[in-house]
C-alpha cells in the first residue's frame, strides 16, 4: 500500500509531494477567470475607495444604483439587460459616473478579476463615442491576442443596438495594408501591433482618440517590452490629443503597477474594490479515509453521482493523477473536463468554457494549474490531493484551502468539500485544516451518500 510510515524521510515525503504539472502562466490564468466569471459572482460584494479626497461620498456622483441613473445611452442600457445585468456592480456604480462626466477624468482602477472592470471602460467607450464618424475613437491594450478577443466579444453584445458600431482587432494574424486607414471606431489589441498601426503604418491618426484604456497592467507589465511600447503609444496619443481620457485597469496595484501607472497618467481618479475577506461560512467539510490510490479511485467514483447534481471541481496533486483520473471516469462512460498545465491555451480555454457552461459538470484540475484561477462558485470541492507547499517539508497550504472551499456554498445553499486522505500524512493535514480554521472536518461513508443532502 502507500500508507507512509510515521518516520518519513524527507527525500521520500519529496517523492510523494513532487508535481509533474506546471502553473498557468499569468495572462491565461487572467483569461480563463475571465471565462469563468461569466456571471458576476456578487454584485455588492467589495468595498470602494476613491483616492482623492474631494469626493464627498454624499455627493450623488459617488453612488448609482441603476443604469439608468448612469448617464448611459439607452441603446446600451437595453443591452446590458438583454445580456441579464440588472444592477451596476460596485466599480461600475462608482467609476461611470465619473468616467462619463465632462471633462473627461482619468482614472487608475484596482479590483479583483470578476468585478466589472471590463464592463466598465467598455460601457465608457461606447457611451463616448460616435458611432457615426467611420474612424477609431477609443484604443484598448490588452496582454494577449486571446485577452484582447475577449473584450471584443463583450464589446459586441453591449454594441448590440448600436449596429454602426463596429470593432477591429489589433493583435497578431490581422493584416492591414498600407494606405488603407482602419474605418473602425473601437481597436483592441496587443501593445507592439496597435503601435505599428498607429505610428509606423498611420493607419489610426491620433489626433482622433477620445479614450486610451490598458487593461490588466499587472499583466502588462509582466511582459517583455509591453510596458515601453504602452508608454510610447500613450506619448504618441496625448501628443496629438491632449484631452484623451486614459484609463489604467489591474487586478493587484503592486508598486511596479503604481509606477507604470504614473508615467501614463498624472493626476487621476484611482478606484480600488477589494472583495470581502473570505470565511468559511456555511461549508461543510468531509474527509474519506482511504487506505490506498485505488481505494480513493473508489471513493470517487462513488461520489460521482453526488458530484453531478451541481458542478463540481476536484484537484489532484500531479498532472499524470488527474489525467489518469479523467480517463478512468470517460472509459465507464462518466463525462469530466481536464485541466491541466500542460493543455495548449485554446484546450484549456475550452474546457473551461465547457465545465462554465455546463456541458461537464465535473472538472478535474492539478492543484498547480489551478493557482491563479479564481474558483467559481461550485456546490462540491473534493480534495482528491490536499492542498500543500512544499518548500523545505511539506505543509499545509491554508490560503489555497480557503480559497477553494471558500467559493463553495454561496446564495443560501450550504456548500460541500471532500477531501480524501489515502496516507496518514495527507490524513495529518485535514487534521491541520480542521484545527486552523476552527471547523469541524467530518467523517464521510462514502458509501452512505445521503449524507450528502
Ligand atoms: P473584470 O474585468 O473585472 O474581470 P468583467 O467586466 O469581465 O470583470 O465582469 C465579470 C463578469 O461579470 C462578466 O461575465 C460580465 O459580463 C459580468 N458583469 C459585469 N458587470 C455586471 C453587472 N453589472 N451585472 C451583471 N453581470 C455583470
Amino acid at each position: 500500500g502507500t500508507t507512509i510510515p510515521a518516520q518519513t524521510n524527507d527525500s521520500d515525503l519529496a517523492a510523494t509531494f513532487a508535481t509533474d504539472d506546471k502553473p498557468i502562466p499569468k495572462e491565461e490564468s487572467s483569461l480563463l477567470n475571465k471565462i469563468l466569471n461569466e456571471k458576476l459572482n456578487s454584485l455588492n460584494e467589495g468595498i470602494v475607495e476613491i483616492s482623492k479626497q474631494q469626493l464627498d461620498p454624499a455627493s450623488p456622483l459617488y453612488s448609482n444604483q441603476t443604469f439608468e441613473s448612469l448617464r448611459l445611452k439607452q441603446p446600451l442600457i437595453d443591452a446590458l439587460y438583454q445580456m441579464g445585468f440588472q444592477q451596476p456592480s460596485k466599480i461600475q456604480e462608482a467609476a461611470l459616473p465619473l468616467l462619463l462626466c465632462e471633462p473627461p477624468q482619468d482614472m487608475i482602477a484596482q479590483a479583483q478579476s470578476g468585478t466589472g472592470k471590463t464592463a466598465t471602460f467598455l460601457l465608457t467607450m461606447l457611451n463616448r463615442l460616435d458611432p457615426e464618424k467611420k474612424f477609431p475613437q477609443c484604443i484598448c491594450l490588452a496582454p494577449t491576442y486571446e485577452l484582447a478577443r475577449q473584450i471584443g466579444e463583450v464589446a459586441k453584445k453591449m454594441a448590440k443596438n448600436m449596429p454602426e458600431i463596429q470593432i477591429r482587432y489589433a493583435i497578431k494574424g490581422e493584416n492591414v495594408s498600407r494606405g488603407m486607414p482602419i474605418a473602425e471606431q473601437i481597436v483592441i489589441g496587443t501593445p507592439g501591433k496597435m503601435l505599428d498601426w498607429v505610428v509606423k503604418f498611420r493607419l489610426i491618426d491620433p489626433s482622433k482618440i477620445i479614450c486610451f484604456v490598458l487593461d490588466e497592467a499587472d499583466i502588462m507589465i509582466s511582459q517583455q517590452g509591453y510596458q515601453d511600447q504602452s508608454i510610447r503609444l500613450h506619448n504618441q496619443i496625448i501628443a496629438a490629443a491632449p484631452n484623451c481620457q486614459c484609463m489604467l485597469f489591474s487586478a493587484t496595484f503592486s508598486e511596479a503597477v503604481f509606477n507604470f501607472a504614473n508615467q501614463m497618467i498624472s493626476d487621476p481618479v484611482i478606484i480600488t474594490v477589494r472583495r470581502q475577506d473570505q470565511t468559511l461560512p456555511n461549508i461543510k467539510q468531509y474527509f474519506v479515509r482511504c487506505r490506498d490510490r485505488s481505494d480513493k479511485y473508489r471513493a470517487i467514483s462513488n461520489l460521482y453521482c453526488s458530484l453531478t447534481i451541481a458542478s463540481s471541481i476536484i484537484f489532484c496533486y500531479t498532472r499524470s493523477s488527474a489525467t489518469w483520473l479523467a480517463n478512468q471516469l470517460r472509459a465507464t462512460g462518466r463525462d469530466v473536463a481536464l485541466l491541466h498545465g500542460d493543455m495548449a491555451v485554446m484546450e484549456r480555454a475550452q474546457a473551461v468554457e465547457d465545465f462554465k457552461n455546463g456541458k461537464y459538470k465535473v472538472m478535474i484540475t492539478t492543484n498547480v494549474c489551478a493557482r491563479g484561477l479564481d474558483i467559481p462558485q461550485v456546490a462540491l470541492i473534493v480534495n482528491y490531493d490536499p492542498p500543500v507547499t512544499f518548500e523545505e517539508h511539506p505543509q499545509p497550504d491554508y490560503d489555497t484551502y480557503l480559497h477553494r472551499i471558500g467559493r463553495t456554498g454561496r446564495f443560501g445553499k450550504p456548500g460541500i468539500a471532500v477531501n480524501l486522505a489515502d496516507s496518514d500524512i495527507t490524513m495529518s493535514f485535514v487534521k491541520s485544516f480542521e484545527t486552523y480554521f476552527g471547523r469541524p472536518i467530518e467523517p464521510l461513508d462514502d458509501r452512505d451518500m445521503d449524507q450528502l443532502d
